[in-house]
């Protein structure tokens, strides 16, 4: 079983198909698999996405300063942390946010020897608020943050079951890889995360494994070794 792991959730899996916000009822199960991975002995770090809120590059193509648009994205993810301590809370476990923005009276600030301590005391730490740099996204967050806590590997949970060869909800010939390289991705153009995120993962010998987790027990199943969706190698 992996000692430690950095788990991406994108907003837009907390939105569960509304498209906009938290769903309530997804957003316990989604605790519920992080509450089984920590409670199986597994340290859990979590980098949570903003885009059911917000997103820089979409509100710059309305006339937003790009700036200001990621602040407001950086916010988002802020909320969504919250809502995800309050979840993971509910099911009994003790998390803490830090926040790559300083704000005292909602989240800790983000001090990388803490985020570690509080890891091996067995809380589960939300990363939010991104890198706290606009112009990036929370893929890059995640492979900074999984470098800096040293996590053996960058879990990426998504509603897919994996990297094909083309979008399967559009293109029924779309073939699923079980392994592939950062190199191959940036090659064959493969939406999987930013440039910037693979470039980090693939320079600093990062492997990440991309699954679906609408299905129950698949976050465990993943830190367990089983094989499942796509492993990322450098
Ligand atoms: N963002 C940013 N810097 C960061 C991380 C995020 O400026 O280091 C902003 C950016 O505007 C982004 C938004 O926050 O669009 C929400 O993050 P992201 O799009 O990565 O969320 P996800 O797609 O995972 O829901």
């Amino acid at each position: 079983m992996y000692k430690r792991v950095l788990l991406k959730i994108s907003g837009e899996a907390l939105a569960a198909g509304r498209g906009f916000g938290v769903d309530a009822v997804f957003i316990h199960q989604v605790a519920k698999e992080i509450a089984d991975i920590a409670r199986a002995g597994c340290q859990v770090a979590v980098v949570v996405g903003g885009g059911n809120f917000f997103r820089g590059v979409a509100e710059q193509a309305i006339g937003m300063d790009r700036v200001a648009a990621d602040h407001m994205g950086m916010l988002s993810t802020v909320i969504n942390a919250i809502a995800l301590q309050d979840a993971i809370e509910k099911d009994g476990l003790p998390t803490r946010v830090m926040s790559a923005i300083e704000m005292h009276e909602v989240a800790e600030p983000y001090i990388r020897r803490r985020a570690i301590r509080h890891l091996e005391k067995g809380r589960v730490v939300i990363f939010a608020a991104g890198t706290g740099n606009p112009y990036f996204s929370t893929d890059t967050a995640a492979s900074l943050r999984a470098m800096e806590i040293g996590a053996e590997v960058l879990l990426k949970a998504t509603s897919v079951d994996g990297i094909y060869s083309a979008d399967p909800k559009k293109d029924p010939a779309a073939t699923r890889y079980e392994t592939i390289s950062y190199m191959e991705i940036l090659r064959l153009g493969l939406k999987v995360m930013d440039t910037t995120a693979v470039s980090l993962c693939k320079d600093n010998n990062l492997p990440m494994i991309i699954f679906s987790m609408r299905e129950r027990g698949n976050m465990l199943r993943v830190v367990q070794k089983e094989e499942l969706g796509t492993l990322v190698t450098a």
